[in-house]
C-alpha cells in the first residue's frame, strides 16, 4: 500500500486530540519511531512507520524469533494444515529498514519517553506504538491457571498450544468427550470459537465418528450465529452440540487434576477440553499505563493516540475499539490509520476522521467458509457502524459460494501475512 497526500490527508485528527502531546518535529529532525509487538498490528505498524518516513529511526521490540499467526490455525487443529504454514521471521521488516530488537520491552517510562528492554538495552522514542495482543486473565475462571492449560489448552495464541490441542485429539479415544469453553465477550476474534469447533467437529466426523464435541458457551449469542447454525446442522448434527449460558452452558470451574468441567448443574467428565479463559491486554499496557480498570487501552479512534497516555498509541487487540472486533485484520488497519496519524502529528498536522473496515472468515469445513464484514466511522472522536453498510453471507447459499469464500479467505491471509512480515 502506498499513501497519496490525499490519503494522509484524510486520515488527520482534530488537534484538540494531540494536544498535550510531543510538538512537531523540526525540519531536518530524525523520528524515533518504537514499536511494541511484531504481530499483526507491531509488524504492520513499523512496515508503514517507514515507508511512510523513510528518514525515521523505526525499531521494532519483539519477543519471539518466529510469529505463529492465529488466523487459520483452527486448520492445524483439525489436521488440515502444518504449523510452519503459520510461522513467519521479520526478515522482510529488516530488508525494508526497520531494526528489530529481539527482546522483551520490560517497562515503559511515558514522561521520559523510553523503552527498557529485558538485556538492559533503554530506547528512547518519540513515538511509541504498542500492539502487545492479549493475555489471558488467569484463574478468572476458578482452576484455570498457567499449568492447567499445559493439561487444558486454551491454543488461543497459537505455537505450542495450537499443537497440544490437536495431538490430544489425535491420542483421544473414539467415542469421547470433547468440551470447549467460551468466555464472556469481550475476547480476540470473536468468530474463533465457532470457526474451532466446526474444524474440530469435521475432525470427530472423519476420523473419530463415535464422539462429540459439547461447546460450553458464557454468551446466548454470538458471531456469525445464523450461518454457524446452519453449518452445524448440516454437516455436524451428530458431533457437535452448543449450550448457550441461559442453558447451563456456563462453567463455574475446571479441574485440570481430575479432566472435569462444571456447569451450574452438572459435573462433566471430559477427555480433551479446549479452554478460552477471559483475556486482557498483554502485560505491558498496563506497565505503560495506557491500560485502565478494564485490562483494555482507551484510544482516540482518529489516531489510536492513548486516551491515557498522548505519546504512546496502541493498536489491535490490547484496544476498546469496539464495534471493530479483535482481528488481525481490525489489527493491520489500524496500523495503516495510526501510521499516517504519526506522521501527521510529528509535522504539526492534526488526524481527520476516515472510513474503517473489517472481514472476518471463517472455515465451516476444511473446504467451505463465510464471512462478515463491518464498515465503521471514527468521527466526532468515537468509532461506529455504518447503518446499512458490511452484512453476513447469506444463509441457504448454493455450496460454491461458501467454496468461493474459502478461496477469499485464503488469498486474505496470503495478502495480511505478506503486508506484515513480507
Ligand atoms: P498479536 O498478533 O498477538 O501480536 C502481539 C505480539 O507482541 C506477539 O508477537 C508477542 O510476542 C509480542 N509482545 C507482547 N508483549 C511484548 C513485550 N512486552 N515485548 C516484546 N514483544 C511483546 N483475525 C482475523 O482477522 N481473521 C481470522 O480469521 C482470525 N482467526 C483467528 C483464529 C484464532 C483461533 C484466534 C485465536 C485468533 C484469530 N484472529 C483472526 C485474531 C488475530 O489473531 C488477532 O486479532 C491478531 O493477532 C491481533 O494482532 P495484535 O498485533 O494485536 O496481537
Amino acid at each position: 500500500m502506498t499513501f497519496t497526500r490525499r490519503q494522509t490527508l484524510a486520515a488527520l485528527g482534530a488537534t484538540s486530540l494531540v494536544s498535550g502531546s510531543l510538538p512537531a518535529l523540526a525540519k531536518g529532525e530524525k523520528a524515533r519511531l518504537v514499536v511494541i509487538g511484531g504481530g499483526f498490528g507491531g509488524a504492520s505498524a513499523a512496515r508503514f512507520l517507514k515507508q511512510l518516513m523513510p528518514n525515521a529511526d523505526v525499531t521494532l521490540v519483539e519477543a519471539n524469533s518466529t510469529y505463529v499467526a492465529c488466523p487459520f490455525s483452527n486448520l492445524v487443529i483439525g489436521g488440515e494444515r502444518t504449523i510452519d504454514a503459520q510461522s513467519f521471521t521479520h526478515d522482510g521488516l529488516k530488508a525494508r529498514g526497520v531494526t528489530i530488537a529481539r527482546d522483551m520491552a520490560e517497562a515503559v517510562d511515558p514522561q521520559r519517553r523510553t523503552v527498557n528492554l529485558r538485556g538492559g538495552t533503554i530506547l528512547p522514542y518519540d513515538k511509541l506504538v504498542l500492539s502487545p495482543g492479549v493475555d489471558m486473565r488467569w484463574n478468572a475462571l476458578e482452576g484455570y491457571d498457567e499449568a492447567a492449560a499445559e493439561i487444558m489448552p486454551h491454543a488461543w495464541k497459537a505455537g505450542a498450544q495450537t499443537l497440544l490441542l490437536r495431538d490430544q485429539l489425535r491420542a483421544m479415544p473414539d467415542n469421547g468427550l470433547v468440551v470447549m469453553y467460551v468466555p464472556p465477550a469481550p475476547f480476540r476474534c470473536p468468530p474463533g470459537p465457532y470457526e474451532r469447533a466446526c474444524l474440530i467437529a469435521h475432525y470427530l466426523k472423519t476420523k473419530k465418528p463415535q464422539s462429540k464435541l459439547l461447546i460450553l458457551d458464557a454468551k446466548d449469542s454470538f458471531s456469525k450465529m445464523p450461518l454457524f447454525k446452519e453449518a452445524w446442522a448440516q454437516h455436524y448434527p451428530d458431533h457437535l452440540e452448543w449450550r448457550g449460558a441461559s442453558a447451563d452452558g456456563r462453567v463455574s470451574r475446571v479441574d485440570a487434576a481430575n479432566m472435569t468441567v462444571s456447569t451450574d448443574f452438572e459435573d462433566i467428565k471430559v477427555d480433551v477440553i479446549n479452554v478460552i479463559p477471559p483475556q486482557k491486554a498483554g502485560w505491558i499496557a498496563d506497565r505503560a499505563g495506557v491500560a485502565d480498570a478494564t485490562g483494555w487501552c482507551p484510544i482516540h479512534p482518529v489516531s489510536f493516540q492513548s486516551r491515557l497516555q498522548p505519546d504512546i498509541h496502541v493498536i489491535g487487540d490490547a484496544t476498546i475499539a469496539n464495534p471493530m472486533p479483535k482481528s488481525a485484520f481490525s489489527a493491520n488497519l489500524q496500523a495503516k490509520i495510526t501510521s499516517i496519524a504519526i506522521a501527521s502529528m510529528l509535522s504539526g498536522e492534526a488526524p481527520e476522521p476516515a472510513t474503517l473496515m473489517n472481514t472476518c472468515y471463517s472455515y465451516t469445513t476444511p473446504d467451505d467458509a463465510v464471512s462478515i464484514v463491518g464498515v465503521y466511522s471514527n468521527a466526532n472522536d468515537e468509532l461506529s457502524s455504518i447503518d446499512g453498510a458490511g452484512g453476513l453471507s447469506p444463509l441457504d447459499a448454493d455450496p460454491s459460494v461458501r467454496a468461493r469464500e474459502a478461496a477469499q479467505a485464503r488469498d486474505w491471509f496470503a495478502a495480511i501475512t505478506g503486508e506484515a512480515f513480507g
